[in-house]
């Protein structure tokens, strides 16, 4: 299975007007970062994790060409605001796409995006099938995912395991039980927002610290601020086996 990060960056402090600072003029292509996303490709299914406001640059950056879901961790807008566009799976594979999300997320996704849901067939629109997720284990297709709560600030998020993989965003505060679930994970994606503390992401020191608690054989970083520095410098700073992830990077599991 391969994983593909599609983007690695948040909507926290995005550059939308370049600021001017050294992460936006950076002409390293690793200080660019999309939305956090990640591409899950296995040998019967490609799934992508969240589908935020870059979904669309992303799937052509990546020269998607079929998506079998979307599976979300959260309502937030960096997450879900890209979903519309599945709407070009949908001509090109003439169907819906499985879409995989928790109560609360649902509820967020029928108030986003109301023509989808409101039961007219206006052509075009959007089509998905929704799959309720909650804690619970669950598959599609051979790719199985152990849901994993973490608290971003006080709204839950899951993170998801798969085999020896675990993937978790918006992360604030993970619970012992919650921890338990991810014991024995070689490869671990963790959220490191930047230097400064903030009220629902992990800082850089509290991913690395979170890293070393689940000590997994490699840990990625990501939903990285620009304030968080340069990729090359920043890097520096890690141990081996903590790196930061980039856009683009792709980690076999
Ligand atoms: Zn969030
Ligand atoms: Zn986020």
């Amino acid at each position: 299975m391969t994983i593909t990060f599609l983007g690695t960056g948040t909507s926290q402090g995005v550059p939308v007007i370049a600021c001017g600072c050294e992460v936006c003029t950076s002409p390293d292509t690793r200080d660019k970062r999309l939305r956090t996303s990640v591409l899950i490709e296995a040998e019967d299914k490609t799934i992508v994790i969240d589908s935020g406001p870059d979904f669309r640059y992303q799937m052509l950056r990546a020269g998607v060409k079929h998506l079998d879901a979307i599976v979300f961790t959260h309502e937030h807008k960096d997450h879900i605001a890209g979903m519309d566009d599945i709407r070009a799976f949908n001509y090109r594979q003439k169907g819906a796409v499985d879409v995989y999300a928790d109560i609360r997320v649902q509820k967020a996704l029928v108030r986003e995006f109301p023509y989808i849901f409101d039961g007219t067939s206006y052509p075009g629109i959007p089509q998905v099938v929704v799959h309720p997720i909650d804690l619970r284990p669950f598959s599609i297709g051979s790719v199985n995912f152990t849901p994993i709560e973490v608290l971003h600030y006080k709204l839950p998020v899951l993170g998801f395991r798969i085999n020896d993989f675990t993937y978790i965003t918006d992360a604030k505060t993970v619970s012992a039980a919650e921890k338990e679930k991810i014991e024995g994970t070689r490869t671990l994606v963790i959220n490191a927002l930047q230097k400064q503390t903030h009220i629902s992401h992990f800082t850089l020191d509290e991913a690395i610290a979170f890293a070393y608690d689940i000590g997994a054989e490699q840990t990625y970083l990501t939903h990285i601020s620009h304030c968080l520095g340069k990729h090359e410098e920043i890097s520096k700073e890690l141990p081996p086996n903590i790196k930061l992830a980039y856009d683009g990077l792709k980690i076999n599991i």
